[in-house]
């Protein structure tokens, strides 16, 4: 029994001439496959439910919000399956707690551990389609549990997972993943094929198609993802292992950032340890330091200290340094009008010579590098958010991206 898990996002079933596309997209599988559905909920039925919340409590109960904010599914899954019922196919729609899917964790921000195949299955091979809510769960003591928000990508490859399915299609409102956000660039490319490890790395576009905690589902599970639109007929983008990619480019995406903010601590009194006493409190207090460089001091006795973070943690990162009695500093500075400019390929591993070709093309252009960080398949610069575009455009000629 071959089986295909398809996942509909919330505005590939936002109305219902939309549900009613989705649903001949099913039937064309149909031939091929068994096929399971996981559905989100209709776009802006969430946020609806959520804002409801609100209204009674900033501090709504967290078991209470999952009863809540779950029940977007259910509409939606009921009405895609009640099309399919009534245009000749056999289907049903199926709650988590009705197969069940069990979760572990805290309310809010639930992991799925565990799904009981038998039901489901049964009904697969009575040539029933059955379209699972996405995004829920149920807990051992039954209560309803979700599992955060942009859930149903992994509900759907957890599904993928337990039912051995050959791939998990994730359908969307864009036709895949680009080699850059293709409103920057318009000479954007859509990519084929990409490792699980570089769409992980290129978070921000990546995370505008796939929730990225799915996309680790995905990786460490070896699901097949294809991620294309339920709106046009096109082939999308395949994200699988890096051995099943036959490509020859060694950069496979840009990606930029506008939420970064850089601090700067000038004249800090070096002393082992000194970097540790920086970032411990910023870290007990779950802000994310992302980038950093420590000047080297001249006269060893003072040095410079720069490091990103999400702008929204720059009033709590002054507020900690500044009453932080273990370091003593000369002047504090920020930057708010930075971003970061990163280019990610497995292609890098093996081809030297990466680092120089993407400065030189910065330089080129006149751009400053600020920052610089590195992983084994990606390149990251910060560089002033007004050369972004030009940054970009100049980076994926550079690599041959256009082509
Ligand atoms: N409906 C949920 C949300 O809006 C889950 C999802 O869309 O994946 O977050
Ligand atoms: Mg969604």
């Amino acid at each position: 029994m071959k089986i295909i898990v398809l996942k509909f996002g919330g505005t590939s079933v936002g109305s219902i001439n939309r549900i009613k596309k989705v649903a001949r997209i099913i039937k064309s599988y149909l031939k091929k496959y068994k096929v399971i559905v996981l559905s989100s909920a209709m776009s802006g039925t969430t946020n609806n439910l959520i804002n409801m919340s609100q209204k009674i409590s900033k501090n709504f109960p967290d078991n209470e919000y999952d009863t809540l904010v779950s029940a977007g599914e259910q509409i939606s899954c009921s009405l895609l399956s009640g099309q399919l019922l009534t245009t000749g196919t056999k289907a049903r729609s199926w709650m988590a707690w009705q197969i069940p899917i069990l979760t572990e964790g805290k309310h809010k921000y639930s992991r799925i551990k565990y799904i009981n195949k038998t039901k489901v299955l049964k009904f697969l091979r009575s040539g029933g389609v059955p379209i699972i809510a996405g995004f829920q769960g149920v807990d051992k003591n039954l209560n309803i549990t979700t599992i955060g928000r942009g859930g149903s990508d992994s509900s759907a490859i957890m599904v993928a997972k337990f039912f051995k399915a050959e791939r998990c299609v994730i359908y969307t409102d864009v036709e895949g993943v680009y080699t850059t956000d293709p409103n920057k660039l318009n000479s954007a490319k859509k990519i084929k094929d990409i490792s699980y490890e570089e769409m992980l790395e290129m978070a921000s576009l990546g995370s505008k198609v796939m929730q990225p905690h799915s996309i680790q589902d995905a990786r460490l599970n070896r699901i097949n993802v294809e991620v294309k639109s339920s709106f046009v007929d096109k082939g999308g983008t395949l994200i699988t292992k890096r051995r099943n990619i036959i490509n020859n480019k060694i950069i496979t995406g840009i990606s930029s950032t506008d939420n970064d903010a850089k601090v700067t601590l000038l004249g800090v009194k070096d002393r082992p340890g000194i970097a540790a006493s920086i970032f411990k409190p910023l870290s007990e207090n779950s802000i994310n330091v992302d980038m950093v460089v420590q000047n080297i001091s001249s006269d060893g006795k003072e040095t410079d200290l720069t490091f990103t973070i999400k702008s929204f943690d720059l009033t709590k990162t002054k507020k900690i340094i500044n009453k932080n009695k273990n370091i003593i500093f000369k002047r504090m500075t920020f930057d708010k009008n930075v971003s970061k400019v990163s280019i990610i390929g497995v292609g890098m591993v093996t081809t030297p010579g990466v680092t120089f070709r993407m400065f030189q093309a910065l330089a080129k252009k006149e751009i400053n590098i600020q920052v610089i960080s590195t992983s084994e398949i990606k390149i990251s610069v910060l560089i002033k958010r007004t050369k972004v575009t030009k940054a970009i455009k100049a980076l994926h000629k550079e690599f041959n991206l256009e082509k």
